[in-house]
């Protein structure tokens, strides 16, 4: 198949290297000429511009910039396509992003592989970044069954695991699973930092792997956190205030020294967390 990436980072380069691999001719799109000539030297694409009229004649483009320039980057590409060429992203937010862009072009269908680093840009690109790795798509009611049908296979190509679900169902679980435990992970850090000088000397001494798995992802890039932020504030506000909750519960049992029912939910954390994970 004839497929354009336009945003040759982490995601698009990665993607350019094991879609080349399995047989497909990739289009590099990118914003800057130095990212076009690496991807081409390392075989992410087979012709590279920073121009998108070298869209012409693809059957599908995957655009994998960053969330804010999703939908004005298909308005870009539009103009190059022809009607039944299949668009999607690869953005970590799916609802905004599907509801706009289905509006711009009917043949959209919303992507997002479950697969990364804390790396960015051409050069942290990966081959085989997506084995084994949920690639979820969020089709609509108006989405062409075989539209589906070859994007499943790309994923497949992928040797990732396609799975369907709606955009905003899509959210709210990446919420509990992503965009929360960032906003946690990095009050952890925020309030630590509140504590005096010589005691937090003593915290920063004993600290060892709970604190380093605790705080890791608090830790990462703020502008991918204010991205999820701003693009998921719903589903990411509605599990806020469900952790405040679960927290306030916390105090006033160890308030009201209840072990017993401390305990209790110790105990279901426990065994829910190994199920959980497998
Ligand atoms: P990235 O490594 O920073 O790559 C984004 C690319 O988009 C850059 O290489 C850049 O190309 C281009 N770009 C950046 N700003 C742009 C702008 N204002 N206008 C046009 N092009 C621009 O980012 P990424 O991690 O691959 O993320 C890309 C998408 O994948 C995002 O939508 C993100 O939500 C999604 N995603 C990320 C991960 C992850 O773990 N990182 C996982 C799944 C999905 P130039 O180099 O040419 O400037």
């Amino acid at each position: 198949m004839k497929i354009g990436i336009v945003g040759l980072g982490l995601i698009g380069g990665s993607l350019g290297l094991d879609l080349r691999s399995q047989g497909h001719q990739i289009i590099g799109i990118s914003r800057q000429s130095i990212t076009c000539e690496t991807a081409l030297s390392r075989g992410i694409a087979d012709r590279v511009s920073t121009s998108m009229n070298l869209l012409q004649d693809t059957e599908l483009v995957i655009v994998c910039t960053p969330l804010a320039v999703i939908a004005p980057t298909i308005k870009q590409i539009i103009p190059y396509l022809n009607p039944d060429t299949i668009i999607t992203d690869v953005g970590s937010v799916k609802q905004p992003i599907v509801t706009e862009c289905s509006q711009l072009w009917s043949n959209f269908i919303g992507g997002h592989p479950m697969a990364g680093t804390a790396e960015s840009g051409i050069d942290a690109a990966l081959a085989d970044l997506f084995r084994n790795a949920a690639y979820v798509l969020t089709p609509t009611e108006q989405t062409k069954p075989e539209n589906l049908a070859k994007l499943k296979a790309i994923a497949l190509d992928l040797n990732a695991v396609p799975y369907i679900c709606d955009a905003q169902i899509h959210d709210r679980a990446v919420s509990w699973i992503s965009h929360l435990p960032v906003m946690v992970s990095a009050s952890l850090i925020e309030a630590c930092l509140q504590e005096t000088p010589d005691t937090l000397k003593l915290a920063q001494i004993l600290a060892s792997s709970g604190f380093r798995d605790t705080s890791r992802v608090g830790g990462g890039n703020p502008e991918l956190g204010i991205m999820m932020a701003k693009y998921n504030r719903l589903e990411l506000l509605r599990s806020l205030h469900q952790y405040r909750d679960n927290l306030d519960r916390i105090i006033d049992l160890i308030e009201q020294e209840n072990w017993q029912t401390l305990a209790e939910i110790l105990q279901t954390t426990a065994l829910a967390r190994a199920d959980f994970l497998n």
